[in-house]
């Protein structure tokens, strides 16, 4: 028998991603919601800021608001007017000679350009000296120099992280207008599998991939509609199907889609729908089905649950995330030192699971964490990154460079 690794129809991670972009339309139902509700949703259109930021020249700092100009060295004397509080702004102009105590975030007032920190001054009652020379237009915040009105500060299509919701309430906008969350059903296929409280008996296991798929779905922001497990019988398969593509703008089975499996999957999907069976040139994750089952988009992930979570990182996810009208972008790679010996066949591009860490002296080097098989989630566990392998690699040395890819920010 030919080893299955060599076969020709073995298709690359980058050629499945490429298919599976270019088959996918984005969804377009824009809804207007609170900010708060916008966490990681996607913008509908560019957002113009209707305002300046800062809206007004301010101070960076505690201390005192000068004229640089009457600035000539350490004996000058300068009176203090008043104070310029955050919010509450001093109304008077600073003039020859003058100062005004001012505080972080406070309107720099009339006539003054520049500010004083208050640890560079000495002060007595109403007057002080500046005891290090001071920079013209030192620690002032100048009206619109973050934002000017027009400005797109958003584009259309920008996932919505912590940071975009606080810089749009910076610029007072209480309701954006995002695609309408996709609805992600779900379900697992497998006659050993049994739900969680429920003692195993003999060749039983968990269902943990739904577990795990929810989660990830959760983080995603995604709707979520768990069908639980589905027998491994041809009506119950079929009608499965058939209610996810009535509810669902994407369905995700796990297992049932390697070679072998019983022929009613394969069959009722080709009867509902078009599907490809999918054999990727990566490990863990060999085999994918994707495609279409009406206006549904479908990912049939291997039932492994090592397999499962590596597919959906890697391929599932680009996905989703063009349903949901964000833009492709490459997923952040880098190389590190490697502090284990790896084993690999050549063959396939290899997801190991890694352990990203600092040496004493700051280097970021990578560690195995040990046994790779595609069933041990303890090995997805510990780990915080994926060590990648070329197809063509037979392993790595200690102090070789490798290229790992974080698990943080993959959703
Ligand atoms: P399959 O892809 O259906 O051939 O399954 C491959 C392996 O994954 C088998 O050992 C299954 O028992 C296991 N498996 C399938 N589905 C799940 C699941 N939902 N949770 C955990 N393991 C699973
Ligand atoms: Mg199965």
């Amino acid at each position: 028998m030919s080893d299955p690794c060599s076969s020709p129809e073995l298709i690359t991670l980058d050629e499945a991603i490429h298919k599976i972009i270019d088959a996918i339309e984005p969804l377009t139902d824009a809804i207007r919601l609170p900010l708060r509700d916008c966490l990681n949703g996607t913008l509908a259109e560019d957002v113009q800021s209707i305002i300046q930021v800062p809206p007004f020249t301010n101070s960076a700092m505690d201390g005192y608001a000068i004229r640089f100009a009457d600035y000539q060295d350490e004996n000058s004397v300068f009176t203090v007017i008043g104070t310029a509080f955050a919010g509450r702004p001093f109304n008077d102009s600073v003039a020859e000679g003058q100062c005004a105590r001012i505080m972080t975030g406070a309107v720099v007032p009339e006539g003054a350009d520049t500010v004083i920190m208050q640890e560079h001054v000495s002060r007595t009652e109403q007057h002080i000296h500046i005891t290090v020379p001071p920079k013209n237009q030192a620690n002032v915040r100048y009206a619109g120099e973050d934002v000017q009105v027009g400005d797109v500060v958003l584009n259309k299509g920008t996932l919505l992280r912590p940071s975009h919701i606080g810089l749009l309430a910076s610029l007072g906008i209480a309701e954006v207008t995002t695609i309408r969350k996709p609805r992600i059903a779900f379900f697992s296929t497998g006659d050993e599998l049994i739900p969680l409280g429920q003692a195993l008996a003999e060749g039983q296991i968990y269902d943990s991939n739904r577990y795990a798929i929810h989660s990830l779905l959760t983080e995603l922001g995604a709707e979520i509609l768990d069908m639980g497990v589905i027998p491994d019988e041809r009506d119950a398969v079929e009608s499965a199907f058939k209610s996810a593509m009535n509810c669902a703008d994407i369905l995700l089975t796990s297992g049932g889609v390697s070679v072998g499996e019983a022929d009613y999957v394969t069959d009722t999907l080709n009867k509902v729908g078009q599907v490809n069976f999918w054999r990727l040139a990566i490990k863990p994750g060999k085999p994918l089905a994707f495609g279409h089952l009406g206006d549904t988009l479908f990912f049939g992930l291997p039932g492994n649950p090592v397999s499962a979570m590596a597919t959906f990182y890697e391929i599932v996810l680009p996905g989703i995330r063009k349903r949901m009208g964000q833009p492709f972008s490459q997923r952040q790679r880098f190389h590190v030192r490697l502090t284990d010996k790896l084993k690999k066949a050549p063959g396939r591009l290899e997801f190991q699971r890694g352990v990203l860490s600092h040496t004493v002296k700051g280097e970021l080097v990578v560690g195995t964490t040990g046994k790779q098989g595609s069933h041990m989630m303890t090995s997805m566990a510990q780990a915080n990154c994926f060590i990648l392998l070329d197809q063509e690699s037979s392993g790595a040395e200690v102090g070789e460079m490798v290229q790992v890819e974080p698990f943080y920010g993959m959703l």
